[in-house]
């Protein structure tokens, strides 16, 4: 499930590295840091991707220290990574899916239901939108999530195409 290339965000400046910041949460909560769960987190940010725990389970086996990961380590990593902040976790499709939340700017998604394809946005008006409508209930809006499931362009012009040849 790739990011579409035609909207890339940029990234967003923080304060600490990914791994800083987990050290950090891990630390106040008594967590044992090790160096698998610090490689889960590298390798969550070696690349800006939406993925699930099994493709990044793949990747983890595929480097010579993660080799005996166990994917309760990995499940585990992760849940404590969106607890963290790091990682925001989003169904699609029925599939558990993880981004970075971290040094990523807010944005929202368009889901194709046929290809699974999943397109960034971000919209200034619909931050006015959600603001507006969190004052109506005197409420401040610290986060949103949109996501929008439809059918992709691509998708679409190969239907439309498959119909024309049904009727020829
Ligand atoms: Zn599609
Ligand atoms: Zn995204």
């Amino acid at each position: 499930m790739a990011v579409s290339d035609d909207f890339a965000l940029q990234s967003v400046k923080v304060a600490m590295t990914p791994w800083e910041r987990f050290d950090e949460f891990l630390q106040a909560r008594g967590k044992r840091i090790t160096r698998q769960r610090r490689l889960i987190v590298e390798q969550v940010y070696a690349s800006h991707e939406h993925f699930d725990a099994d493709q990044l389970i793949d990747l983890i086996h595929a480097t010579p220290e993660g080799a005996k990961a166990s994917r309760a380590t990995v499940y585990r990593t992760l849940g404590d990574m969106v607890d963290a902040g790091l990682l925001r976790k989003m169904v699609l499709g029925g599939r558990e899916v993880y981004e970075h939340d971290y040094g990523y700017p807010q944005h929202d998604h368009l889901f194709c239901s046929s290809c699974q394809a999943l397109i960034e946005f971000s919209s200034d008006e619909l931050i006015r939108i959600r603001d507006a409508v969190a004052a109506t209930h005197q409420f401040r809006a610290q986060s949103h999530r949109l996501i929008i499931t439809g059918i992709c362009a691509d998708c679409r012009s190969s239907r439309s195409r498959n119909r024309h040849q049904d009727r020829v």
